[in-house]
């Protein structure tokens, strides 16, 4: 496949905006960039896309996000408003998840991967949870990922909250999961999910640990109840005991992280695990601003995640650009670049390990074609230098018209492909009243 008629935004080191360029594609693999005249030149018997002179540019990455939340939008909880981040936990989504069947489970996916085509999110990092559906759930979220054509590492976040044999299935969803994704070179990728310290019994972590030995992916100190409940049981605040049972390694993601301390922040340094950021769960939540800035100084890899928001990632640049400056009472705080050091660098490392084969987030002769069309007319002139703050104060998730992952081209001038809007929006509204009513049940 040709793309012709492109501005491409490489988001390469340096990020580089080639005008009027072509970038031609075979299978899952971009091959070349070049001029639009020499690639025409080059490739005669090729299929042309006209990208009309929008912004090529990688398809967006999230670091962290939870499919299985979908149903939760519109919904009421019953009783006066959850007063902090436990109480929310207790009565939306430890009822919620509850009430998932595998048919909800598969739908919650459908409708956020409609949601990351639409919006330009080519890859998704997922953390998932269903007690009543644990079996095979992350099969039925794989073949969801797959009908969408997109790039999903997933993992079953397990919990003692629901009884010893419930935190056994978990484990086990898990390790067959990562068994079945083993040795495989496709769009799917597995890792092992942990819910959280407050969660989590001595017995149960040294359990996970005796099953695997690779990476986890954690909730960490997201509210400060993590760290008092952790030091209550075993005096050691959270991340230190994580890593006493063995946990953290160079492909552990934690979550959020708003609450640890110095000494927890250098352990997950040493460690070489990975921070994912999520602003705008972080402000719903009223949890607090964690200190990513401090992170990144330390060396640490922050990502950015939705946590389960809308798949249309500029929307979480948006809110960590203005969050940290709100929250420090400092305009000079979270710049763009420190933004894209986090949304473009890192997560594209991060992915880049779930998916080794080819590079992934930038435009290169033999990274994976995951690309989108940005229907975008800069106001002011725009240069590699100032791109962060068009996007922060220009990109709309509206403005992606175009979609491609692997190859395949999953959207074309908004129109979805493979995936029927209407039909499965439809579907998830009859199960997502189902879901509510046992939910109040
Ligand atoms: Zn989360």
């Amino acid at each position: 496949m040709l793309i012709t008629n492109a501005n491409l935004i490489t988001w390469g080191q340096p990020n580089q905006i080639l005008e009027q360029h072509a970038l031609y594609y075979e299978g899952d693999r971009i091959v070349e960039l070049g001029p639009e005249a020499t690639l025409r030149a080059k490739y005669t018997q090729t299929d042309i896309l006209d990208a009309r002179e929008q912004y090529v540019m990688p398809g967006n990455i999230c670091a962290h996000t939870h499919f299985y939340g979908a149903f939760a939008r519109g919904m009421a909880i019953p009783g006066a408003p959850p007063k902090d981040f436990p109480d929310i936990l207790e009565r939306l989504w430890w009822k919620l998840d509850k009430a998932l069947t595998l048919d909800d489970v598969r739908h919650s996916a459908l409708v956020c991967l409609i949601d990351a085509v639409k919006h330009g999110t080519t890859t998704l990092i997922d953390h998932h949870a269903s007690p009543n559906a644990i079996d095979g759930s992350l099969d039925v979220i794989a073949e969801a990922v797959t009908q969408a054509g997109l790039r999903a590492a997933l993992c079953y976040e397990v919990t003692d909250r629901d009884g010893p044999e419930k935190a056994r299935a978990g484990i086990a969803e898990n390790m067959r999961f990562i068994k079945k994704c083993a040795g495989q070179d496709g769009a799917l990728a597995a890792t092992f999910g942990l819910h959280a310290s407050l969660s989590l019994s001595d017995e149960t972590l040294a359990a996970c640990r005796a099953a695997h030995s690779g990476g986890f992916h954690v909730h960490i100190a997201e509210h400060e109840a993590d760290e008092y409940d952790s030091l209550q049981r075993s005096g050691m605040r959270v991340v230190d005991r994580l890593q006493h049972f063995g946990l953290l390694n160079p492909q552990t993601i934690a979550a959020h992280c708003v609450h640890i301390d110095q000494r927890e922040a250098e352990l997950l340094k040493e460690a070489g695990s990975w921070v994912t950021h999520q602003p705008r769960s972080n402000m719903n939540n009223a949890v607090g601003a964690a200190a990513v800035e401090g992170l990144l100084r330390l060396g640490i890899k922050v990502c950015l995640g939705n946590d389960g928001f809308s798949n249309a990632m500029w929307e979480e640049w948006k809110a960590a650009y203005l969050y940290h400056k709100a929250a420090t009472r400092d305009p000079r705080r979270m710049g763009g670049y420190t933004v894209t050091e986090m949304a473009i660098t890192n997560n594209a490392a991060l992915a880049g390990g779930f998916f080794p084969t080819a590079p992934l987030g930038v435009l290169a002769p033999g990274a994976y074609a995951d690309l989108i069309f940005v229907e975008y007319h800069p106001i002011t002139p725009l240069t590699a230098g100032n791109l962060p703050w068009h996007i922060l104060f220009g990109f709309e998730p509206s403005m992606v018209t175009t979609t491609i992952a692997s190859g395949k081209v999953l959207m074309k001038d908004r129109r979805l492909l493979f995936l029927d809007e209407a039909a499965i929006t439809a579907r998830s509204r009859e199960l997502a009243q189902q879901v509510w009513q046992r939910f109040m049940e």
